[in-house]
């Protein structure tokens, strides 16, 4: 998959790595100093000490002076905080399933595994056969819904399948397939209950995010590609005000990049809300455009963000090799992007 043009034009003014050659160009953008100075940690419900960094590369991109109100509305509600030992100790016992390509025994445990998770709560199945070239799987999309009090909806998207070429390697997927699924399921704890006083939140577990043989428009996203299309149909997707995708966000040396092809004031937003939590640090040091689950929604106008930290490794290394294993992630990290993913729901709410 090719970047769009423009973008990658701006990219050639700086040093551009192709750091994935199949579905990732992104550049390392200037903000390097800003990486290198500041290395505040998450605050712990205090925005005091995060108020000194003010250059975000936000502002670099032409498209966020369009934006509907980047800024954070005001917010006196504490910030809010996942169990992240919680969430990490759900990432080990998905990791410890082995590989959970599409159309594994693994996979049908990891499904046992998330719905197990979610007795009592509201779940719905998008199931359906994916015909790919490597032959027909059986494909399952698994949405768990917490209804607010607001009319909308936001939805989280995170993909818990793991890669299908990698499948002999010993390859199981700890940030790429197992950081995802954990982060979603601990989300289900935090909502589970009483009704929200927001927007409706809906939890996606996406399948078939990964190819089976090569990344390509048709040999990629199977889940999400269905669940747009279908929500499309259906009328949702007029009902969604944010989508974000959650996906290897566990990386001991977490840097969350700015997704150019996502909604500039959504990513603001996720900004605002990291600076809120005195994490910012750990976000948009490099931007650049990347396919993920969002892509879908993206090209039907659902205003979206890829929550992803595609610098897993130095030269992103250990990205689609038997390298991720639970030994490079840490809690922290879940913590850092569970907590700022949270806050970024609650500011939407206020919205
Ligand atoms: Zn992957």
């Amino acid at each position: 998959m090719k970047p769009p043009t423009t973008t990658m034009e701006v990219c050639q003014a700086f040093p551009c790595a192709p750091l994935c050659p199949l579905w990732l160009k992104i550049c390392l953008l200037l903000p390097l100093t800003i990486a290198l100075t500041n290395t505040v940690a998450c605050g712990k419900g205090t925005s005091a000490d995060a108020t000194t960094v003010s250059a975000a590369p936000k502002s670099e991109s032409p498209a966020a002076t369009s934006a509907p109100s980047p800024a954070a509305p005001p917010d006196s509600a504490p910030f809010p905080h996942i169990d992240s030992k919680r969430a990490f100790r759900y990432t080990r016992e998905v990791t410890a399933f082995g590989p959970r390509y599409m159309g594994s025994e693994n996979h049908k445990k990891l499904e046992r595994y998330i719905l197990d998770h979610l007795k009592g709560d509201r779940v719905e199945d998008d199931a359906f056969t994916a015909d790919t070239v490597e032959g027909k799987f059986p494909v399952r999309n698994i949405i768990a819904k917490f209804p607010g009090t607001k009319d909308g909806i936001i939805v989280i998207l995170g993909h818990y399948d793991t890669n299908y070429p990698l499948r002999n390697t010993g390859y199981v997927g700890a940030n790429d397939g197992g950081s995802s699924t954990a982060i979603l399921l601990e989300y289900a704890n935090q909502l589970r209950g009483k009704k929200r006083d927001g927007y409706s939140v809906w939890l996606v577990w996406t399948d078939g995010e990964e190819a089976v043989q090569k990344w390509s428009d048709t040999d990629s996203l199977y889940g999400a590609r269905h669940l747009a299309e279908k929500w499309d149909k259906n009328g949702t997707l007029k009902k969604i005000k944010a989508l974000m995708v959650m996906d290897m966000i566990g990386d001991a040396d977490l840097n969350i990049d700015r997704n150019t092809n996502g909604a500039p004031w959504l990513l603001d937003l996720i900004y605002a809300a990291a600076e809120r939590g005195g994490c910012q640090s750990h976000f948009y040091a490099r931007q650049g455009p990347i396919e993920d689950d969002h892509i879908p929604f993206v090209k039907r106008g659902v205003p979206s963000a890829d929550v992803i930290d595609l610098d897993y490794g130095y030269n992103n290394v250990f990205h689609h090799t038997p390298q991720d294993t639970m030994d490079k992630l840490s809690p922290k990290s879940l913590e850092i992007v569970g907590d700022t993913i949270l806050e970024t729901i609650h500011m939407l709410d206020q919205r």
